[in-house]
């Protein structure tokens, strides 16, 4: 038997978890099934539990030398008024106390974590895409797209949103249509220009209008690039053509023009833009279980975060950290239970925290799951 943890997926989940394994004197392997890792997708906001998480790892110092720091952000309308007017001293006494988030693109966090990974010998394997497993008293025998097959004590599915270890532990879990839609882009400065002096700010600068959010921030200290996203509610999904793989200059073109008339040159900063991704976004329900044998969840694949709590990267960290303690302490038996067990409050909070941001409504503070961590974050017994 391969006392091995197979990790499958090693996006920020799977990479933390191999790192957070290693912390507890697990040896594990990662898979992945890009050939690379590439300059590939836009930003997202690191929450306070998430940069905790790196913390522990030891690598908080290079977060913060490759993110932005989110210590000032205003929401703004068309007309570049605060949008909460009156509410304004309110917010901000609340948002005082608020402690630090970070924005970072994807693939710098990527970057650390993989540097790392590297630099503990741990294993990674790429352009190993998993076609399926079986799994018995003793162990796991994993199949790979390539014909070739791994096998390990437990496996661990970090294969993010359209997770196949998910597709093949819990086949009824199908993937809905958010009715949301997400554009994240990147722009260099030197293609900025004059548009500097508005977006490179330290502020993040949000607008929530009419069916979409729009923010923009740094993400790097070296100030070369920032980074946008617009999240839009759409009930009907567009086609993959007439969205996902729409040419850029038309899909900017389209956006751009939402923002024609704005105060705000935002139209300019969506057509300068040469980098973005843009995807139809799935959820599951909430998962009532989060494992079965020998195989378990986390990350987006375990729960699929609403864009609007802006928690997936945040909750990947947080599952990495908890799986791994549990495994040091316990057999994997014990350890898949109480990880179910601990972090499904967790899960529900953020959950039901995209519907509360979405309507802006900040009187009940505590139903935010970013504003109460509410998680234990210390790694020791
Ligand atoms: C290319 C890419 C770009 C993204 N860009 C953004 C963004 O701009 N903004 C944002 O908020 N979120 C983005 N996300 C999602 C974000 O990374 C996650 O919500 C969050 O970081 C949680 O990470 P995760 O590791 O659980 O999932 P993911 O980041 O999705 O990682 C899953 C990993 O598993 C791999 N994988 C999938 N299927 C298999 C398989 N069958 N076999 C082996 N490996 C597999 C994937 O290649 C990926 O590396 C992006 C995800 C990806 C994959």
């Amino acid at each position: 038997m391969n006392d091995k943890v197979v990790i499958i997926g090693g996006g920020v989940a799977g990479l933390a978890m191999s790192l957070f394994l290693k912390k507890a004197n697990i040896e594990s392997v990662v898979y992945e099934q890009a050939k690379v890792y590439g300059k590939v997708g836009g930003h997202f906001v690191m929450h306070p539990s998430g940069i905790a998480m790196m913390e522990l790892l030891g690598l908080d110092e290079e977060l913060m030398n490759n993110s932005h720091a989110l210590t000032d952000f205003a929401v703004m309308d068309k007309d570049n008024n605060p949008v909460f007017g009156g509410m304004e001293e309110e917010l901000e006494g609340e948002l005082a106390d608020m402690p630090l988030f970070v924005n970072i693109t994807r693939y710098h966090l990527i970057d650390i974590l993989y540097k790392e990974v590297q630099k503990q010998g741990i294993d990674v394997q790429f352009n190993k895409r998993l076609k399926q497993f079986t799994q018995d008293t003793k162990q796991v025998v994993v199949e790979f797209e390539d014909g070739t097959e791994a096998i390990g004590s437990i496996l661990i599915g970090a294969d993010g949103v359209r997770s196949k270890t998910r597709q093949q532990l819990f086949p009824e879990k199908e993937l809905h249509y958010l009715g949301k839609t997400g554009v994240y882009a990147i722009v260099e400065n030197e293609k900025l220009g004059e548009l500097q002096k508005y977006f490179s700010q330290d502020a993040a600068l949000m607008y929530f209008h009419d069916n979409f959010n729009f923010f923009v921030a740094k993400h790097h200290p070296t100030d070369e690039a920032i980074s946008w996203s617009i999240i839009t509610t759409e009930p009907e999904q567009p086609s993959v053509e007439a969205f996902d793989e729409k040419p850029i200059e038309q899909l900017r073109k389209e956006l751009g023009e939402r923002f024609a008339g704005w105060e705000m040159p935002i139209q300019q900063l969506v057509e300068s833009t040469d980098h973005l991704i843009a995807k139809s976004l799935f959820r599951i329900e909430l998962m009532q279980q989060y494992s079965v044998g020998r195989a378990v969840l986390i990350g987006d694949a375990l729960h699929t975060a609403d864009p609007n709590a802006g928690m997936g990267t945040t909750l990947g960290l947080e599952d990495a950290m908890v799986l791994a303690k549990l495994l040091r302490d316990n057999d994997y038996v014990q350890a898949f239970a109480q990880f179910q067990e601990v972090r499904k409050d967790r899960a529900e909070k953020v959950y039901h925290s995209a519907n509360l941001l979405e309507s802006l409504v900040l009187d009940n503070a505590d139903d935010y799951a970013l504003f109460d961590v509410g998680i234990d974050m210390s790694w020791e017994k």
